[in-house]
């Protein structure tokens, strides 16, 4: 359900109306818009009839039923964009951000030059895994703790805020100490224990889709999140499998009008698992940032061929660097900046 308040109400009043909620026995969500202000009141097992009290009240407007499935994430609840800020790299607005980095940190000296070099490129955030999903046991898996304290000194030596994977509920501390936005991988879009850990933290989300999540899935991902308080989560599609074996994955670009439809949350764009090549990878960034993406993240090292993992879908410093001069007035055409 969302309370509707009327244009003028006060903290006060919405405060009123989020402690009857409470004592209807839902959970309110305050979502503070340019013009009016709404609660989102979540739970349906609570006393329906009660909320007729709560429509009476002089300072509401209405209370309309949300008809999707997903609450919080949708357009129903917030018809504005949310702006989701990462240590001051803002997403969601008129700026496109560009994260770059490695699939995996190999060592201190890698991920330092790497920094550097995409940051020279224009890239607003770094990434790097310290804990790797790998298919296979036998491959790396990461240097743990090791590497999230080189991401933090690459952070240090660049500025560039950062962002890495957390894949088990028992390291959520651990790299909350280190990063500015953690990533939850396609594998643990429905790690439901992880999701709602990381939706009571107050750092942001980098929600990647499942393999075969579908746009409802992933979005219903992200309430477990949002549910929790934590408001910020920053949507990623990296490809989904199909029939098709040409590329790693198939973008499903049209995720991204879908999303931004349905949805008032950002959405960046995974090239390099999409693809699995890094030759498409240009192309696919184009098309995403045309197609209306927030930003882009993007697999870079300096020598591929050697790296530990997703080396083949890994752009070499100076193709990332001749990419993002090329995005620009793909950028401008679409009225953003990069
Ligand atoms: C990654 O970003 O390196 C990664 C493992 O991504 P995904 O979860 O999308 O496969
Ligand atoms: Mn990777």
């Amino acid at each position: 359900m969302i309370v509707v308040m009327k244009v003028g109400s006060t903290e006060k009043d919405l405060e009123n109306v989020c402690n009857k909620a409470v004592s209807l026995g839902f959970t309110p969500h305050i979502i503070y818009g340019s013009e009016r202000n709404v609660i989102g009141l979540i739970g349906s097992g609570p006393r329906m009839n009660g909320l007729g009290l709560i429509g009476e009240l002089a300072y509401v407007d209405k209370i309309v039923p949300i008809s999707k499935p997903y609450k919080l994430s949708s357009k129903e609840i917030k018809d504005t964009k949310s702006i989701i800020d990462v240590s001051g790299i803002k997403f969601g607005g008129k700026q496109i951000q560009v994260i770059a980095g490695p699939c995996s940190v190999e060592s201190e000296k890698q991920i330092i030059e790497t920094a550097k070099s995409v940051k020279k490129s224009g890239a607003s955030m770094l990434r790097g895994g310290a804990f790797k999903p790998r298919s296979s046991p036998y491959s790396f898996q990461g240097l743990g703790e090791e590497g999230l304290k080189y991401l933090a000194k690459a952070r240090e030596c660049t500025g560039l805020p950062i962002v890495t994977e957390v894949m088990n509920p028992r390291d959520v501390d651990l790299i909350y100490k280190y990063t500015d936005m953690f990533q939850v991988g396609a594998r643990n879009i429905q790690n439901f224990a992880l999701l709602t850990l990381l939706g009571k933290t107050d750092k942001p989300v980098l929600l990647k889709r499942g393999l075969s999540t579908t746009i409802e899935e992933l979005l219903l991902s992200s309430e477990y999140i949002l549910s929790e308080g934590n408001k910020d989560v920053i949507l990623c599609e990296r490809g989904i499998r199909t029939f098709e074996t040409a590329t790693r994955n198939t973008l499903d670009i049209s995720c991204i009008p879908v999303i931004k439809d349905k949805s008032h949350l950002p959405i960046i764009i995974d090239p390099s698992h999409a693809s699995g090549h890094s030759q498409y990878i240009s192309a696919l960034s184009k098309a995403a940032i045309a197609a209306g993406a927030d930003g882009l993240i993007i697999e870079v090292h300096k020598d591929p061929e050697n790296a530990l993992s997703d080396g083949a879908q890994s752009l070499k410093h100076e193709t990332f660097e001749k990419l993002m001069i090329e995005l620009h007035s793909i950028a401008n055409a679409v009225h953003r900046s990069l």
